[in-house]
């Protein structure tokens, strides 16, 4: 395929009616999805693949024209995975990447993973239980839970559905996000006590 190199070479595939992510697909496979009538394009790259006889829209996320039935899986939990969930932003404070703290750029390598129920009282790596986190949050948080410490979470930290499509977010185009949902799975493990009703 000419000028593959330049286009974006990865499209977010939706399931049909639902428009739930499916996975994360090649051009190549998006395109011959849609030349076969199984997709439909939901949104473009704005980028064109010419042949010679032919123009193709480059899509940046496709969607099934029938509903599949698929398995939900359960998103492995994993640091990286609950970073880019969270955007690399700070559950307590707000501050992001880019943003000057004590004279200093705040780069992603800054951001770590904290765990609302402590570790060192018995809190799990689950996504519930763990989210982003800068350096001086966690530290002023420390082995306390967020109340202890006078810390508020800023929003509830939530199970994605599928890892893969979390660690794509971070590195996919904005467009996708809107695609991607979290959601709060009830989980035995689950040790972040927040539900509110
Ligand atoms: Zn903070």
């Amino acid at each position: 395929m000419s000028g593959s190199t330049t286009i974006q070479n990865r499209v977010l595939l939706l399931n049909g009616s639902t428009w739930e992510p499916l996975a994360v697909i090649t051009v190549a496979r998006a395109l011959n999805l849609l030349m076969a009538g199984k997709a439909i394009i939901v949104e473009e790259t704005g980028v064109f693949l010419r042949t010679v006889r032919e123009k193709f829209a480059i899509p940046s996320v496709i969607a099934l024209q029938t509903y599949i039935n698929v398995p939900r899986r359960r998103a492995h939990w994993s640091r990286r995975g609950v970073l880019v969930r969270d955007g690399y932003i700070c559950i307590y404070c707000g501050v992001r990447p880019g943003a000057i703290v004590k004279n200093k750029v705040v780069a992603r390598s800054d951001m770590t993973v904290d765990h609302i129920l402590p570790r060192s009282r018995g809190g799990k790596d689950t996504w519930t239980n763990t989210a982003c986190a800068c350096a001086d949050c966690n530290h002023r948080k420390g082995d306390k839970l967020p109340n202890e410490a006078g810390l508020k979470l800023r929003w509830e930290p939530k199970t994605p559905r599928t890892s893969y499509l979390v660690i794509a977010l971070g590195t996919g185009p904005a467009v996708w996000r809107r695609y991607i949902e979290f959601e709060s799975l009830d989980v035995g493990d689950d040790t972040n006590n927040s539900r509110g009703e």
